[in-house]
């Protein structure tokens, strides 16, 4: 049986920290789904199109990669597509908090479907999209946190 996980997050936009997780994981599993969750109460600066289109062309690299935009519970994503891991990545201490509360509610609501904890290379540690939002504001050299065909994207919102 193909071992397939999905990777959920707001990816506005897909920074460099994110695209080390997905290539670890696409090492581990027969298939990562990135699934961008669209929550209405999240304003985010790239509309779901948007993402999707640099999620997808970050990833042109690896050939088993899904991607797919929802505004569904990421545990009916994960059973819907016979997913039986939800990846998270894990930066900081301060990530832990959070990221324990929701593993553990996922377990609540669907006992078979378990939580991996990936961390990314310690250079993409501090590496959050709001810090690279902020960043992208001020016009500053964006390669340390993006690829170019994103930090072109973040550069021309902020003309
Ligand atoms: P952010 O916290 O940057 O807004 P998302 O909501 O898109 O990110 O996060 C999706 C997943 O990716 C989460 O598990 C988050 O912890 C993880 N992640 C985000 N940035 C990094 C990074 N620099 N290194 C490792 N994991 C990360």
């Amino acid at each position: 049986m193909k071992k397939i996980a999905i990777y959920p997050g707001t990816f506005d936009p897909i920074t460099l920290g994110h695209i080390d997780i997905i290539e670890r994981s696409a090492k581990i599993f027969d298939k990562i789904i990135v699934v961008i969750g669209i929550n209405f109460q999240k304003k985010t600066l790239f509309n779901a199109e948007e993402r999707l289109d640099m999620i997808k062309q970050s990833l042109i690299h690896l050939n088993n990669i899904d991607i797919i935009v929802t505004d569904e519970l990421i545990v009916n994503i994960a059973e819907k597509h016979n997913a039986t891991t939800i990846i998270r990545g894990l930066r900081a201490v301060s990530d832990f908090d959070y990221e324990f509360q929701i593993a553990l509610t996922n377990r609540k609501i669907r006992n078979n479907v378990d939580t991996i904890f990936m961390l990314p290379d310690e250079k993409y540690t501090y590496l959050s999209s709001t810090v690279v939002k902020e960043i992208a504001i001020y016009k500053e050299n964006l390669s340390y946190f993006v690829n170019s065909y994103v930090a072109n994207k973040l550069k021309e919102k902020f003309v």
